[in-house]
């Protein structure tokens, strides 16, 4: 029989990939699942590109660019450099070999597949059993209104350089989608254990997919420990326009503001050592209790694979000892072992 998928790991692309291959790692990789962001994919050249599902599989797969954190490694640019000689748009660098992923995916969808049903044969191809969940199969994509107008995510975050002021978010096309019948049948799986919301940015890469109609009830009624870690360290992003987006948003950079973003879906968020050293006291910490949310400490910047793995460790232990929230309905007994 199959082993049933314990951990599902939320996932945005390369600060997510990171605690992803951490957590396939130390658990069976085919007891683990990721739910993974599509409102950063978009049609290019037209091709269709889904930029955080295929850097979580090629970060699992083993083949990822790790100087980078995405695309390929071991690739050749034969294909850009020609598209360039042409005067074709070049702000998006696609390698050879990732571009065969996008020919092929775009041949399959408009063959009729499911993205869900692709992205399941391509990780099979690459080697998977982890399971690679999109958020949805309708497309949605996540439009940014900044100072120089409204953008589609890659035009601000890889032609612009996420330079432009950021004033509001929307994702188009979120509210006619629904969760696929994969991800639900797994939420609604007795074997399933603990939800992790890795270190993605809350805004870009978390919320479209908590945008999707029925994504918040359908966690939730999971009836298990939901954890959150912090994408913040020293008060920082790692990587990403996380922080500025915040300031931009006129929202307070701090860990309890994450907690808040993520209020009535989490039970527990752990916060960076270095963090909590300053954000963790007196009267900040019973903010976050009032929010019904336990807070954690860990090293949590993921440099090393080891680091990684312990991180997920750590969050899994986490989870271990926080129960769902008593609001949530409990349709199934908690086994609370990871
Ligand atoms: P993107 O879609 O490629 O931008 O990647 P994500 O949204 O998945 O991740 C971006 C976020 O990951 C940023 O806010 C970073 O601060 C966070 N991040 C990246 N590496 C780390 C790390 O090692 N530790 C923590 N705590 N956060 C990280």
């Amino acid at each position: 029989m199959k082993p049933g998928v314990r951990v599902l790991a939320v996932s945005g692309g390369v600060g997510g990939a990171k605690l992803a291959l951490g957590l396939a790692r130390v658990l069976p990789p085919a007891e683990l699942a990721v739910l993974v962001n599509t409102g950063d994919d978009f049609t290019h050249l037209g091709l269709r590109i889904c930029a955080d599902l295929d850097t979580v599989l090629y970060t699992l797969a083993g083949v990822v660019n790790t100087t980078q954190g995405w695309g390929r490694a071991d690739e050749s640019f034969g294909f850009m450099d020609e598209l360039r000689r042409q005067g074709g748009p070049d702000w998006f660098l696609l390698g050879d070999r990732d571009l065969v992923l996008h020919v092929e995916r775009s041949r399959r969808l408009a063959a009729g597949e499911t993205l869900t049903q692709i992205m399941a044969d391509l990780a099979y191809r690459f080697g998977l059993t982890t399971r690679l969940l999109p958020m949805t199969d309708a497309p949605v994509a996540t439009l940014l209104d900044t100072s120089v107008g409204q953008l589609e995510f890659q035009h601000y975050f890889v032609r612009l350089r996420s330079i432009p002021e950021v004033q509001r978010l929307h994702y188009a096309g979120a509210a006619q989608a629904r969760p696929s019948d994969d991800l639900l049948t797994l939420l609604r799986s007795r074997t399933l254990e603990t939800i992790i919301l890795c270190p993605s940015n809350p805004y870009l890469s978390i919320d479209p997919i908590l945008a999707v109609p029925g994504m918040r009830a359908a966690l939730r009624a999971a009836a298990v420990p939901i954890v959150a870690v912090s994408p913040l360290v020293g008060g920082r992003a790692v990587k990403g326009p996380t922080t500025k987006i915040m300031q931009e948003l006129g929202i307070e950079i701090s860990s309890l503001a994450i907690a808040s973003h993520y209020a009535g879906l989490i039970d527990g968020l752990l916060v960076d050592e270095s963090d909590a050293r300053t954000e963790l006291t007196g009267s900040v910490a019973k903010e976050f209790s009032k929010l019904g949310i336990v807070v954690d400490t860990a090293r949590t910047l993921m440099s090393t694979l080891d680091d990684r793995r312990r991180l997920a460790e750590v969050a899994l232990n986490f989870a271990k000892r926080l129960r769902p929230t008593e609001s949530r309905t409990a349709p199934k007994s908690w086994s609370g072992s990871v």
